[in-house]
């Protein structure tokens, strides 16, 4: 079939046949049609990469910071030129419309250089001693060995979240993109291959969670797993990681709450929580997934984010561009949307718009749907929908809703509408989550410090917090 390409895993410097022999196809969820076929790595693939990134490490790791560096800023360079190829391999294999495509491939471009620019700010300590003529130094290293577990959601932007950071304090990588979207990886990796990285830093090896990522994350040589995907998933993986006493830095799921108050300014908050179920076709671990919206407001509120979501335009973003969403990833997360939204129905949700699965002839697309009347045990409320779904409860006021938003297992995100200083500050200190948006869109910044509390994770990335995760401290004492 034309227009099919076939990948191979890119271990110490160059694409190799996998040793399992067996590949996987990886097909467009928008039309289903085949996109590639790529490998499906068993154990001893992953032990060739795992090799590889440990042969590698030390010397990379004995080369200054700034020079570690300049790989990512040229690799940044490369991005920029071939931003148009990029994001339509994103486009085709992950479903998100071309605009944010570009956006991704762009962001990912300036986070290698944010990353890169760290190289000569990576600071020790000197610490005072409590013996005389004793110097004590705190030196930060390398960890080794990291491998990086990678969804399909940010497939693109998620590769330098984790090589950028671990490559500029002097580890070694082995990524293991999802198996959903393994085509922009290769793109990524085909120019990192131009740029004369040395052998075995940077390596990928694809296939499927319960095979390929399963034998990385067990595996004894790898000193640090940090991975992005499902709370189920994290937990597999800590079991795995608890053998080897390796070290796991886990991006997981969120049920990031919203709360409108009544001084809200109307216009923004709908603007900005509606953006957030429809970017990504729904699919981000940062958006709003239920809001708590204050009585006085209620009515109004509803009502024009039933009338935002219902004029929200979806189709196959690779055959038009000018939709604001595509489909979901797969027949599986199309099925998860439409159970809870079966389920909420049932308990008495109110439909203010949507609700059902959009049967526009191929694709996995659910409607753009609004739920009003939601109660706190509804699964709508309680799990992750990912999917162009927002659920709506009424609280009385602020309180009830911090009570609310914080009675969840999840922590990642959360965010608040109001003009009142006192209600932000009071939201800020009293919600149990590891950000908080107030009046603005949730969307993290590089120079912040993206983490979880509760079952959203372990660990975090970006900036200096998250840059100094990929290091361990190391303390001498030299008594003179
Ligand atoms: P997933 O957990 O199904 O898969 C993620 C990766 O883990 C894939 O590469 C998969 O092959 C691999 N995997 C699966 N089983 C494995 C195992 N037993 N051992 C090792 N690896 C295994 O997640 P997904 O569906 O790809 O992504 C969506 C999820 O990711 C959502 O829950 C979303 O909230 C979360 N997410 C979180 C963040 C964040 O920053 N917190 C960012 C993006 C996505």
């Amino acid at each position: 079939m034309s227009g099919v390409t076939t990948y191979q895993n890119y271990i110490d410097g160059a694409f190799v046949a996998s040793a399992s022999g067996e590949t996987r196809e990886n097909r467009n969820p928008a039309t289903n049609a085949l996109l590639s076929h790529v490998p499906e790595s068993d154990a001893n693939d992953v032990q060739r990469a795992v090799e590889a990134a440990r042969g590698a490490q030390k010397a990379w790791a004995a080369r200054p910071a700034i020079q570690r560096a300049g790989y990512l800023h040229a690799l940044a360079d490369k991005l920029r030129e071939n931003v148009d190829h990029l994001a339509t391999v994103i486009v085709a294999e992950q479903g998100k419309v071309r605009a944010l495509a570009e956006t991704e491939v762009n962001f990912t471009a300036e986070y290698l250089d944010y990353m890169a620019e760290w190289a000569r700010r990576i600071e020790g300590e000197i610490i005072e001693s409590d013996r005389p003529g004793e110097h004590m130094f705190l030196f930060r290293k390398p960890l080794g060995v990291v491998a990086g577990i990678l969804p399909w959601n940010f497939p693109f932007f998620l590769i330098a979240r984790k090589m950028a950071p671990a490559l500029v304090t002097g580890n070694t990588i082995v990524i293991k993109p999802s198996e959903e979207t393994p085509n922009n990886c290769f793109e990524f990796t085909k120019l990192l291959d131009t740029l004369d990285l040395p052998k075995g830093v940077f390596n990928v090896v694809s296939g499927g969670g319960a095979t390929t990522g399963s034998a990385l994350t067990a595996h004894p040589n790898v000193d640090m797993i940090s991975f992005t995907g499902s709370v189920a998933t994290g937990s597999a993986i800590m079991h795995n990681a608890a053998d080897n006493i390796t070290k796991v830095n886990l991006e997981l799921g969120g049920k990031a709450p919203a709360i409108v108050l009544d001084d809200a300014d109307l216009d923004l908050a709908v603007r900005a929580i509606k953006d957030s179920r429809v970017i990504n076709n729904g699919q981000v671990c940062n958006c709003a997934e239920r809001v708590y919206v204050q009585r006085g407001v209620a009515e109004a509120f509803q009502q024009r984010i039933a009338e935002a979501m219902k004029a929200t335009t979806y189709g196959d973003p690779g055959a038009d561009a000018s939709v604001d969403m595509g489909p979901l990833i797969n027949q599986e997360g199309l099925d998860k949307v439409a159970a809870m939204v079966e389920s909420a129905k049932r308990a008495g949700a109110e439909v203010l718009t949507g609700g059902n699965v959009a049967d526009i002839g191929q694709g996995y697309h659910f409607e753009p749907t609004v739920l009003a009347a939601c109660t706190p045990d509804m699964d709508v409320m309680k799990d992750e929908i990912f999917g162009p779904v927002l659920p709506i409860q009424v609280v009385d006021d602020l309180d009830e809703a911090i009570a609310m938003a914080n009675n969840s297992d999840y922590g990642l995100t959360s965010s608040i509408y109001t003009r009142d200083l006192n209600s932000a500050l009071q939201a800020c200190r009293e919600l149990e989550y590891g950000e908080t948006y107030v009046n603005r869109e949730n969307f993290e910044a590089m120079q912040g410090f993206h983490a979880g509390t509760g079952k959203s994770g372990i660990g975090g990335a970006d900036g200096k917090h998250g840059l100094y995760e990929y290091t361990r401290t190391h303390v001498a004492y030299i008594q003179t």
